[in-house]
C-alpha cells in the first residue's frame, strides 16, 4: 500500500485513545481520523469475546467510511467472579452505568472475596475493508489484584481499584507513560503497529 495516501479510520470516540493511536502509527507515514470526525455512530457491541467486539466496531467504522480501520475493545476479568464484568466493564452496574457505578459494585461483589487476582485484556483489529477476510489481530493481558478500596485519581474505568504487581499502587496512580507501557491496549496496539508496519512500510 502506497504511504503517502493511506488514511486510517479510528473506530473510538475517545480523543485519549485517538491521540495514543495517532503517536504510536506516526512511523507508518498513515494519517489517522477519528470516526466521530466523520459522523459514525459507534455499532452496538454484541458478541461474547472482546476479538469479537474490536471486530465488530472496526468492520462498522470500514462499512461506514470506506477506510481501512482500527479498532481495540478492552475490559476487566476477575478471577473470582468467574470472568466478570469481561466484555461487560463498561456496563456492568448497567446500561448507563459512569464509572463509580461499576467501581462501586465490583467492590460489593469481592466483599470478603480472599482471592483477588484479575486481569485487564485488550483485543487489537485492523481490517482494509468492511469485508477483510484477513484482519490483523493483537491481543494482551495485563495481570494485577484488585483493591480493597479506590485509590488514585488518574486514568479512568476500573484503574483505581487496579493494583499493579511491584509498584505498590493502583493504575490510576501511574503516570500516562508508565501506564501505557505496561498496559493491556499499549501492548496489543504495540503488537499491531509492529504488524502494520510491514504492510505500510515503503
Ligand atoms: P472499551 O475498550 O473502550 O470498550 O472499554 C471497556 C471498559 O473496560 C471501559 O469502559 C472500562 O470500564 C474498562 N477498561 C478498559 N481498559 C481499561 C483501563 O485501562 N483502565 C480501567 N478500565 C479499563
Amino acid at each position: 500500500m502506497p504511504r503517502s495516501h493511506t488514511k486510517i479510520v479510528i473506530a473510538t470516540g475517545n480523543r485519549g485513545k485517538l491521540r495514543e493511536i495517532a503517536s504510536l502509527l506516526a512511523d507508518l507515514g498513515v494519517e489517522v481520523v477519528a470516526q466521530a470526525d466523520l459522523g459514525v455512530a459507534p455499532p452496538e457491541e454484541t458478541g461474547t469475546t472482546f476479538v469479537e467486539n474490536a471486530l465488530q466496531k472496526a468492520r462498522h467504522a470500514a462499512r461506514a467510511t470506506g477506510l481501512p480501520a482500527i479498532a481495540d475493545d478492552s475490559g476487566l476479568v476477575v478471577a473470582a467472579l468467574d470472568g466478570r464484568p469481561g466484555v461487560w466493564s463498561a456496563r456492568y452496574a448497567g446500561p448507563a452505568a459512569d464509572d463509580a457505578a461499576n467501581n462501586a459494585k465490583l467492590l460489593r461483589e469481592l466483599e470478603g472475596v480472599r482471592d483477588r487476582s484479575a486481569h485487564f485484556h485488550c483485543a487489537a483489529v485492523f481490517v482494509r475493508d468492511e469485508n477483510d477476510p484477513e484482519p490483523v489481530i493483537t491481543e494482551a493481558s495485563w495481570h494485577g489484584e484488585i483493591a480493597a478500596a479506590e485509590e488514585g485519581t488518574g486514568g479512568f474505568g476500573y484503574d483505581p481499584l487496579f493494583r499493579v504487581p511491584g509498584r505498590g499502587c493502583t493504575s490510576a496512580e501511574l503516570t500516562a507513560e508508565e501506564k501505557n507501557a505496561l498496559s493491556h491496549r499499549g501492548q496489543a496496539m504495540r503488537a499491531l503497529h509492529d504488524r502494520l508496519r510491514a504492510k505500510f512500510r515503503a
